[in-house]
């Protein structure tokens, strides 16, 4: 009878733990604030600890979330919503403004044991677009809503709903105006070159849970001066979020048109697929290439064996990760090698 009962249990485990390796996966989660000209002259000690401390709130929420068995798609919901939250990210509050001064948010999130996803594009009135993503994800038919319709269906499943004016902060007015003064117009997509000080800040977690289940989200107010509706990388599935059981799952974060146009999430993923590299080679490779033809910004990744690793070329990278090893919070590039496992 005993020996029964093991072996149902023994079996219903091997089922669920068919797609990767389970039970000795150690769970873990990055995350990112953003990548760019992050000048360490330019910034005073207590902005950096206020950087530093939210980004070490919002590891530590989506890691505490994992160790005490929670989902990595809850753990990287929660990790973001902290960071959409915080007025220094170009998340949620504190979203960069578009040409005619109001914000348009973009999201996504992605889970890999069935690489469902939701994503949505120029949102303008709704708190955390990532909820409004998932929700997306878990109660519709689709995977991207986008503008009015999006608005709607956030209305419908009762997600909180702001003025466009709550996303509002004096410097990202500031980073506007600054690039309206530099850029008059926009004749190609790859003229739209950052202002080399403009603060990317979009928000991104990918996170491994206990049933070694991968899960990425990444949420922007996109980039500065944007015009005519544009839409970023984010919401487009395998460009700046992707989540997949049998390789990894990123997070990026940089020049939206570049991400797209390489399918930078899914690229780093198909080379740890299918030509065996780990998730940090593969990363730093498709970044360094992005590199060489203007695209600017890095990606988060984490692996089926719960290596967690960033990838960055810029200056900086607001960044943070956790795992049984501990917790690692950096900003700039000279603290660590550019890419980090
Ligand atoms: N990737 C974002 C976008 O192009 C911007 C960023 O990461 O800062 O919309």
């Amino acid at each position: 009878m005993k020996s029964t009962l093991l072996q149902a249990v023994t079996l219903s485990l091997a089922a669920a733990c068919a797609s990767y390796a389970c039970a000795s996966v150690p769970v873990g989660i990055v995350i990112h604030g953003g990548a760019g000209t992050i000048d360490r002259s330019q910034m005073t000690e207590a902005q950096q600890k206020n950087y530093e401390a939210t980004l070490a709130d919002a590891v530590n929420k989506g890691y505490e979330l994992l160790a005490a068995g929670g989902s990595s798609l809850d753990a990287v919901t929660l990790a973001v919503t902290v960071l959409e939250d915080s007025p220094l990210f170009n998340a949620g509050k504190g979203a960069v403004y578009n040409w005619d001064e109001t914000h348009e948010l973009d999201a996504a999130i992605m889970t890999g044991q069935d690489r469902n996803a939701g994503a949505v594009a120029s949102v303008t009135n709704v708190k955390n677009p990532i909820l409004l993503a998932r929700a997306v994800m878990e109660q519709s038919a689709h995977v991207m809503l986008t503008g009015a319709g999006a608005e709607q269906f956030a209305a419908a499943q009762q997600l909180e709903l702001v003025e466009n004016n709550y996303f509002n902060t004096e410097f990202r007015y500031e980073a506007l105006k600054r690039a309206k003064e530099s850029q008059q117009a926009l004749p190609h997509q790859a003229a739209l070159m950052p202002d080399p000080n403009w603060k990317m800040g979009t928000v991104g977690a990918v996170a491994i849970d206990s049933a070694g289940n991968l899960a990425a989200a990444t949420s922007t107010g996109g980039m500065t001066a944007k015009r005519w509706g544009r839409v970023g990388d984010v919401p487009v599935i395998g460009a700046g979020n992707f989540a997949d059981n049998s390789s990894c799952a990123v997070s990026g974060t940089g020049h939206g048109e570049y991400f797209i146009r390489y399918n930078v999430a899914s690229d780093i993923c198909a080379r740890v697929k299918y030509q065996g590299k780990t998730a940090a080679v593969a990363a730093n490779e498709v970044i360094s290439e992005l590199l060489t033809v203007g695209g600017t910004g890095g990606v988060i990744v984490v692996d089926t064996k719960g290596e967690l690793s960033w990838a960055f070329n810029t200056p900086g990278m607001y960044r943070a990760k956790r795992n049984h090893a501990g917790i690692v919070v950096e900003i700039f590039s000279s603290q660590s090698e550019k890419t980090g496992n």
